[in-house]
């Protein structure tokens, strides 16, 4: 049994519904489905959500909210136009959109969660009656009936362990649900939405509860890339990444998913499938606990920009009991997250991202490393990208590094850190963020031409 998930993208207008309902008809495995609200129909197009944002601004500031609900309305009766639904869906979803500007708005923290739940759930109710329209023995549930139940974080909830045991009674559903994605309620019944983009945990956990064979997430791409298309022309797809893999590829820029949705999927080793409602017949990518094909040492190569480095080095530091701990006294003093901290015997460095610096917090920052610490020498360093290289199947392989490295160097790229976590599932580079779309294309060149 599979639960799949589509996003905005694919519920964008009628056309994709059509190829949605096409897909569910084609697997009589697909049973659950998860939807997202009507996303782009272009780029410059606006998603429900963010027209739903727009509502809760106009209404929280008073200003007029009537043409607002009369857009979010009209995407619907867009996609349904070529679809013979019952009469009063469409009606219905009017009538709730007008209910959400007479919610209490003072002393209302839920407030916002109502009115962005409202992209999901009605596109969720409008789903399931096209598809009873196309012949499909397919009904709404409420995620509340469904049985996901969250803490209460308006905006950003996380599933509670016992909706996993509610959700599983649904297993043998004689009907297909039909499941809005990204909201559940709290054990006091209040609506609270996950973070931006969260359908896809929904999606997971819904996967999980009902102990899923597959969880297959219908997406706008074939799958995911072994580097990105921006600085490659037509990269390769990967067939099969595991969980590992995915999350290092994730950490440096892959953002196909949403982070956190992986993890109730990965708790319960359920098989995600990544593929495209435009190429349904694409194999896609699929994600999974242990890969059985090791022939290539590499699945991908991610990276990002937005790092500082700081350096500093100590003669005999490697002796001196608590040196690293001090050090991280101090950035934890400034509140300050870091990243990685590759070290030598008399040096080290630590990588964060540069976002949470100012040149305040920078000067002060070194001022009291300088103070407290001593060192013989302190750099920083601005303006880093992190280049990850990532392949479960370079444990079995030797010359994965030195390959990366003379790739990098035939290239004149200066190499300002290197890294390698002994899982060696990946190691990465760190150097000066305009050499990054160089340094993706010869390791790209080097582990897949
Ligand atoms: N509609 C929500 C958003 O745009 C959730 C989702 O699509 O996953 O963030």
């Amino acid at each position: 049994m599979k639960v799949i998930k589509f996003g905005g993208s694919s519920l964008a207008s009628a056309e994709q519904v059509n190829k949605v309902i096409q897909i569910i008809k084609d697997d009589a495995q697909r049973r659950f489905v998860v939807v997202s609200a009507p996303g782009k129909r272009s780029a410059e197009d606006r998603k429900v959500t963010d027209l739903l944002i727009d509502l809760y601004q106009a209404r929280t500031t008073n200003q007029e909210t009537t043409a607002i609900i009369e857009a979010i309305y009209q995407r619907f009766v867009e996609i349904a136009a070529p679809f013979s639904i019952k009469d009063d869906v469409l009606s219905d979803i009017l009538t709730s959109l007008h209910d959400l500007v007479t919610l209490p708005i003072e002393n209302n923290p839920y407030f916002l969660d109502a009115v962005l739940s409202a992209g999901e759930n009605n596109n969720a109710k409008l789903i399931a009656s096209i598809c009873q329209a196309s012949g499909i023995q397919a009904r709404y549930i409420n995620p509340k009936e469904l049985g996901i139940i969250v803490t209460n974080e308006p905006q950003n909830a996380h599933i509670l362990t016992k909706s996993y045991k509610k959700i599983y009674n649904w297993r043998h559903s004689e009907e297909i649900l039909i499941i809005p994605g990204f909201f559940g309620y709290t054990e006091e019944g209040q609506i609270c939405t996950f973070s931006r983009g969260g359908s896809d945990i929904t999606g997971a956990i819904v996967a999980r509860g009902l102990r899923a064979d597959t969880y297959e997430n219908f997406t706008d791409v074939n799958g995911i890339y072994a580097a990105h298309p921006g600085y490659i022309h037509e990269p390769e797809t990967i067939t099969e990444l595991t969980y590992r893999e995915m999350r290092e590829l994730a950490y440096a820029g892959f953002s196909v998913f949403h982070e956190e949705a992986l993890m109730p999927c990965f708790q319960a080793s359920i098989p995600v499938v990544i593929k495209n409602t435009n190429n349904p017949t694409h194999p896609g990518t699929q994600i999974v606990t242990e890969r059985t094909n090791l022939d290539k040492p590499v699945v991908g190569i991610s990276s990002d920009e937005g790092f500082t480095m700081i350096y500093l080095s100590k003669y005999l530091m490697n002796k001196e009991v608590g040196f690293t701990l001090r050090i991280l006294e101090i950035f934890r003093d400034f509140n300050l997250n870091y990243e990685h901290m590759p070290s030598g015997i008399d040096d080290l460095s630590i990588i964060l991202r540069s976002d949470q610096l100012t040149e305040a917090i920078e000067e002060e920052l070194l001022r009291k490393i300088a103070y407290e610490i001593n060192p013989d020498e302190l750099r920083i360093t601005h303006d880093l990208s992190l280049v990850v290289v990532v392949g479960e199947g370079m444990k079995q392989r030797v010359g994965s590094m030195a390959e990366s490295t003379a790739a990098l160097a035939r290239k004149n790229i200066n190499l300002e850190m290197i890294n390698q976590g002994s899982s060696e599932v990946s190691f990465m580079f760190g150097i000066h963020k305009e050499r990054e779309k160089d340094a993706i294309r010869s390791l790209y060149y080097t582990f897949f031409e």
